[in-house]
């Protein structure tokens, strides 16, 4: 159970109501409060009215595929989704964390697993908004800003629409300029828990991060590849 004495609530997306109802059972014996979606319409309704600590989405949906929904839900809200994929389809993966998805667990899978995953975004997303209010520290790096009270990044003065899990990559990195960490490496540090190895993750965090921070994301001046080791953090010559 989580610090705070409220039980979270989990949306699941989910068309398959057997996966949906074992889901459930247990969730709930954990003491989650659960609520159903059956379709990617349903959901995303419900997605956008309920307040929910985290969804569980499913990529094969009826109506409005997992995609759309995770799309949609991230325009309006920033509340951790892990998706649900189906085995061997790679591309399901890399597409989901770049519509916004936070993580994401292969089927068939585990509840124990599935357990840790969902605590371990919670616990993120916790540690993130109940931070008591400190004075702005903001810390510069080349002509960026970063402002590490707000989870905020700015460019000559003008806010980057950074995800979390962006700007915390960025963050570690740029504390801890010209080291440079392995794929591996980052997923245990940034991410906060072992990723059953999927390294890509990386990749596209950063992909993505370069095409907001860098003026030529093909030519990166902040974030650069150790090509065969990894990545690291630089600050570009003024
Ligand atoms: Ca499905």
């Amino acid at each position: 159970m989580s610090s705070d004495n409220r039980s979270k609530k989990i949306l699941i997306i989910e068309d398959e109501k057997s996966i949906s109802d074992i889901i459930k059972y247990n969730l709930e014996k954990e003491g989650y409060e659960i609520t159903a979606a059956y379709d990617g319409g349903e959901g995303l309704a419900k997605a956008l009215a309920g307040n929910f600590d985290l969804i569980l989405l499913d990529v094969m949906l009826p109506v409005t595929d997992g995609f759309e929904v995770c799309k949609r839900v991230r325009e309006k809200s920033s509340v951790p989704i892990i998706m649900l994929t189906a085995k061997e389809e790679e591309v399901d993966k890399v597409l989901g964390l770049e519509l916004g998805a936070d993580d994401y667990i292969t089927k068939p899978f585990g509840m124990r697993e599935l357990i840790a995953r969902i605590k371990a975004n919670i616990r993120r997303a916790d540690q993130l908004t109940e931070e008591p209010e400190r004075p702005s520290e903001v810390k510069s790096f080349g002509n960026l800003e970063l402002d590490l009270s707000r989870y905020e990044v700015k460019k000559n003065g003008q806010a980057l629409d950074l995800t979390l899990r962006e700007f915390e990559l960025f963050r570690y990195l740029a504390e801890r300029e010209g080291r440079v960490f392995s794929r591996e490496q980052l997923l245990e540090e940034v991410w906060g828990y072992e990723y059953y190895g999927d390294i890509r993750t990386v990749d596209v965090t950063v992909r993505r991060l370069r095409e907001k921070l860098e003026d030529d994301p093909g030519d990166p001046k902040y974030i650069l590849t150790r090509r065969g080791i990894g990545y690291y953090c630089k600050r570009p010559e003024a």
